[in-house]
């Protein structure tokens, strides 16, 4: 093969770049298929040991490289055992993508802005949450972003339904049997309700912040959702998103936040006065 360009002694052509893109690409659909799920941070732990392999290989460890070395010897079928339902996902992500589908492979790439069609009316949304807070009821929404939850989803009741404001009104309905945990948006749908969501272990949380909070900032911390929260104490609506909490929300900028955070439509107006912004990333 002609080579394209070299970098010192490297020889790089077509062959080689288009490796390098299909490898990125893996990388990226990897990446998406494992947030969301305690099988990312295994991996990150199953990586370090393997660099850690490397280092005292390369540094001539003996005893620590025969160690990790037996470790390693494992590995494939550890991860393999490990990650069953994450390689389950990633084939049939896989499986599902053709040029022609609408979920495509390639497609998914966060530059590809969600379609006009596929947005969901955060109309009930709002309304359930201005009517929740007006009634001191509390309220733990998650809207999913890149990956659909579905580990924290089955640690809950799986619902499935179209949304609704009277819907959400009645799960989050003191006297419900499914008011307690999160619900979770995926797809424009009600995924389920009563899940329960990691607790941040960050504790630059104000102690004013409860449990409800804490799962909020805590799911937001490992996945890239947005986490509406009605206040059962207060009444007020915070958003959570990346570990930060957009606290004591009218109505209006509870919309444009959310427009802002799941859309990426830039609010119109400036920060309104009066909101505080608590930043406990
Ligand atoms: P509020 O302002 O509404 O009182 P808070 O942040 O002070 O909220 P708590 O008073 O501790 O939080 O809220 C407890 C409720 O939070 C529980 O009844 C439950 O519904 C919810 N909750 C607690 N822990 C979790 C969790 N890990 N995942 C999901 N929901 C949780
Ligand atoms: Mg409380």
């Amino acid at each position: 093969m002609i080579p394209l360009f070299t970098i010192g002694f490297l020889e790089i052509n077509w062959l080689d770049i288009a490796d390098i893109l299909l490898v990125t690409v893996l990388l990226y659909q990897l990446y998406k298929v494992l947030t969301g799920s305690v099988a990312l941070k295994i991996f990150v732990g199953l990586l370090s040991v393997y660099l850690l392999y490397l280092v005292v290989k390369a540094a001539g460890m003996e005893l620590l490289t025969i160690i990790l070395g037996q470790f390693m010897g494992v590995g494939v079928l550890a991860m393999i055992i490990l990650f069953q339902q994450e390689i389950r996902r990633f084939l049939m992500m896989i499986g599902k993508s053709s040029p022609f589908n609408k979920d495509n492979f390639f497609l998914g790439f966060p530059w590809r802005k969600a379609e006009t069609e596929n947005r969901i009316n955060l109309t009930p949304f709002i309304e359930a949450a201005k009517s929740l807070a007006g009634k001191n009821t509390g309220a733990l929404i998650v809207f999913a972003r890149s990956s659909e939850l579905k580990f924290y989803a089955e640690s809950g009741d799986l619902i499935d339904a179209v949304v609704s404001k009277r819907l959400l009104l009645s799960i989050f309905n003191k006297t419900s049997p499914l008011h307690d945990g999160a619900v979770i948006i995926a797809n424009n749908r009600i995924k389920a309700a009563r899940c329960i969501l990691p607790v941040t272990e960050n504790n630059d949380v104000p102690a004013s912040m409860g449990l409800r909070h804490r799962a909020a900032i805590g799911l937001s911390e490992v996945t890239d959702s947005v986490v509406l929260v009605v206040s059962e104490e207060t009444g007020q609506i915070s958003l959570v998103r990346n570990g930060e909490v957009y606290r004591n929300l009218a109505a209006a900028d509870l919309r444009s936040k959310l427009n802002h955070f799941l859309f990426d439509i830039e609010p119109k107006s400036t920060t309104p006065a009066g909101e505080k912004s608590v930043s406990v990333a």
